[in-house]
């Protein structure tokens, strides 16, 4: 389905204007490629232009990915696009590989978000402009695609790691869609990489504030499971049992993140890379967020003071609850320590081997672990009863920390764990879910921010009535109070 406003697209085609960058898509119908409108190449005819508003409707389309622009490097927004729930999810899902392999089919995806499969069929087409096994296949093509130009991986292994069912199907992919054998797209002299660490490189649309995102980690890092260090994110993973670790640096030159990445099974790399993106919140539309915020005259000075500032997510959901639980009426210091001693007695022992960082000694327990064990803590009872509810929870339901798109639905569903309040629900939303417009109004850390720039105490009936104007971006209005009142107890006022 191809984008209507073409005066405009090609507009931003002929300035290469990167603002358009991850939400248009040149297909050339003289060459049969599609592009980027940051291509370097030369801008075709406007009448050989016909524009996508997604790389997997181009390709649906019949074009095939730039080799000079490489389309699987754009940033990926798609999650920010539209407004559909379903479509929100169901692209978290197939992010997470739940149409690679023999029997996930869409009709199966289709029965996992609870709706009929031509009406999925029909969701995709309006908010993508595709249908969903193009936006599997695409992403499968380009994920490939980056692993040959940016690693050694050998191409049975990329053929693994991207999802394809064998090597002959991805051989036949790529000749097709690239008219070449995969090996030929190497880059030449790539530098050999050290061991089996995959190494990544994660665009995002800036500006990004790195330094606030890593303070913010820092703070809440659990020993053993994160490291924050020499301006570097490090930590453990757990996947299927399976566990491994991993290091982000930035690269500002480069508006990304770079991902090294150690596991034991390279078939790991998408859900890694899913969850990357996520911690990292590389998929925002932040001029689009920084500019509404902006509106309003006590988040302007703070917009101003630090642009592109994102909202963390939770490398993982069920993580993120129950340390949100433990982190009850106590200090960010106090959840930390507790979430410590968690690890240490529950964690599942990462291998030396696979640790990227020697301090990365455990994985975050399991949902299993915590739900059929004694927690056995020195932490008041009714803090413990709250962890091992959130873990049957988590167990009973395995889209608990799905985004739904709809933020009451999710804070009604988080609601009924026993021992999780309004507070510990928005925060789950905020974090875990990705709610955008989640907003824990009555956080003591929220409400000492909003003091700091309002210059006298805010309640929190109040904050939720000013808060209104931020919508659908009061997550990210949080995070830039909590910044503040990081601020003010730095020059210790
Ligand atoms: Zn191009």
């Amino acid at each position: 389905m191809e984008l209507t406003n073409r005066e405009t697209c090609y507009r931003a085609l002929q300035s290469r204007d990167a603002r358009f960058d991850g939400r248009i898509f040149v297909g050339v119908s003289s060459t049969g490629v599609y592009c980027r409108p940051i291509c370097p190449a030369r801008t075709p005819q406007f009448r050989n232009c016909k524009f996508f508003g997604s790389a997997a409707a181009a390709q649906e389309a019949g074009f095939r990915p730039c080799l000079r622009c490489r389309p699987e490097t754009a940033p990926d927004l798609a999650c920010w696009r539209g407004t559909s729930n379903t479509v929100s999810r169901a692209l978290a899902l197939i992010a997470e590989g739940a149409l690679d392999g023999d029997g996930n089919g869409v009709d199966r995806l289709a029965e996992r978000l609870g709706v009929g499969e031509r009406q999925l069929r029909r969701l995709f087409l309006q908010h993508l402009g595709a249908a969903p096994v193009s936006v599997a296949q695409t992403r499968r093509v380009l994920f490939a695609k980056q692993l040959i130009h940016e690693t050694r991986m050998p191409m049975t292994e990329v053929a693994m790691a991207s999802g394809f069912s064998s090597l002959r199907r991805f051989n036949e992919t790529f000749q097709e869609l690239y008219h070449r054998p995969p090996s030929v797209l190497r880059r030449k002299g790539a530098a050999a990489v050290a061991g089996k660490d995959v190494t990544l490189r994660l665009r995002y649309r800036p500006p990004y504030d790195w330094t606030s995102i890593l303070s913010f980690l820092r703070a809440r890092a659990i020993a053993g499971v994160e490291v924050i260090e020499d301006e570097r994110y490090f930590r453990t993973t757990e996947i299927d049992g399976k566990t491994g670790s991993i290091e982000v640096s930035h690269e500002a030159e480069h508006e990304s993140l770079s991902v090294r990445i150690r596991v034991p099974d390279v078939r790991l790399l998408p859900g890694i890379v899913f969850r990357v993106r996520r911690l990292f919140d590389l998929g925002a539309d932040i001029e689009t967020i920084d500019r509404h915020l902006s509106a309003d005259s006590i988040l302007a000075p703070l917009v101003a003071r630090r642009p592109g500032l994102r909202a963390p997510g939770g490398w993982d959901g069920f993580e993120i609850a129950v340390r949100a639980v433990l982190g009850q009426q106590i200090t960010v210091a106090g959840a930390r320590r507790y979430a410590g001693q968690l690890v240490e007695k529950h964690g599942c022992v990462v291998p030396d081997a696979l640790r990227i960082h020697p301090q990365l000694t455990h994985a975050f327990p399991t949902a299993e672990r915590l739900a059929n064990h004694a927690i056995g803590l020195a932490m008041p009872g009714a803090r413990l009863r709250a962890a091992k509810a959130v873990a049957e929870a988590a167990l009973a339901d395995p889209n608990l920390f799905r985004p739904s798109g709809d933020l009451d639905e999710t804070i009604a569903r988080l609601l009924k764990i026993p021992g999780v309040g309004e507070w510990t629900a928005q925060y789950i939303a905020l974090r875990a879910n990705r709610e955008t417009d989640a907003f824990p109004a009555t956080d003591a850390g929220l409400l000492r921010g909003a003091a700091a720039v309002h210059g006298e105490k805010t309640s929190s009936s109040a904050l939720l009535v000013r808060a209104e104007s931020w919508r659908p971006w009061r997550a990210y209005a949080a995070q830039h109070l909590w910044s503040a009142d990081g601020d003010r107890a730095a020059i210790g006022r």
